[in-house]
């Protein structure tokens, strides 16, 4: 019973708010809710909940502002929830440290596959805390000390650009990464330029890294926003 994970659901509207925490309790979940960003600040500092649930959209203040604040003093994973319309927000979101997204009309499958994706990102990133020199994911593996990847242990030939995307976006598995976050961790810029850079280096990566780059198994792509490792 102690391994229950917890979330906070905050959202303001009762019946989507109903609907999550049946799924949440149906599926062993324990659960705290919070209908607006003040209440959940305080829940998330009084009980430090495993994931947060956070809706956008919330009568007091703007969901990226309970991000911030929650950001300056916790890494608790938050799965944000934004209609179709508020996809700058979702962005905006992402840049202020939220690790995941989810866009309203949502299946109680997706719900459920985004909690196991963080849940299994948590447990990689204790793991990760024991032995941090070296990565390993499917048949891909990245010595970080020895600056070298390998693909079933032959050596990827990268270039030092598509290392360090490699190495970005593997210290990162399991969340997405905006396209400003990325640039701005590999050129220190974010320019239209160093976006449209981004996609060359992303597709050259691709090509050496994925067995059938049109359908790639580690690195995925969300269209407009950025891209994100999985755990395979
Ligand atoms: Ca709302």
């Amino acid at each position: 019973m102690n391994n229950k994970m917890q979330i906070l659901v905050v959202e303001d509207d009762a019946p989507v708010r109903s609907l999550i925490t049946t799924t949440l309790k149906a599926h062993d979940y324990s659960y705290l809710t919070a209908p607006n960003g003040n209440q959940a600040i305080l829940e998330a500092s009084s009980h430090n909940p495993d994931v947060m649930l956070l809706d956008l959209g919330l009568p007091d203040m703007d969901g990226v502002e309970v991000i911030r604040k929650i950001r300056t003093w916790s890494n608790l994973p938050i799965i944000v929830i934004s209609a179709r319309s508020e996809d700058t927000d979702k962005i905006d979101a992402l840049d202020a440290g939220a690790d995941d997204y989810i866009t309203k009309p949502f299946s109680v499958e997706e719900l459920l596959a985004r909690l196991r994706v963080t849940q299994r990102r948590l447990a990689a990133s204790q793991n990760q805390q024991n032995c941090s020199s070296v990565f390993e994911n499917g048949n891909l593996k990245i010595d970080y000390a020895a600056g070298c990847a390998y693909l079933s242990d032959e050596e990827l030939h990268l270039t030092p650009i598509e290392y360090k995307l490699l190495c970005l976006l593997s210290r990162n598995v399991g969340k997405v990464l905006t396209h400003t976050f990325i640039t701005q961790k590999i050129w220190g810029s974010s320019w239209d330029n160093d976006v449209a850079s981004l996609r060359v280096f992303m597709a050259s990566l691709r090509k050496k890294l994925e067995s059938s780059p049109d359908s790639p198994q580690f690195i995925q792509t969300h269209i407009g926003v950025g891209y994100r490792m999985l755990r395979v």
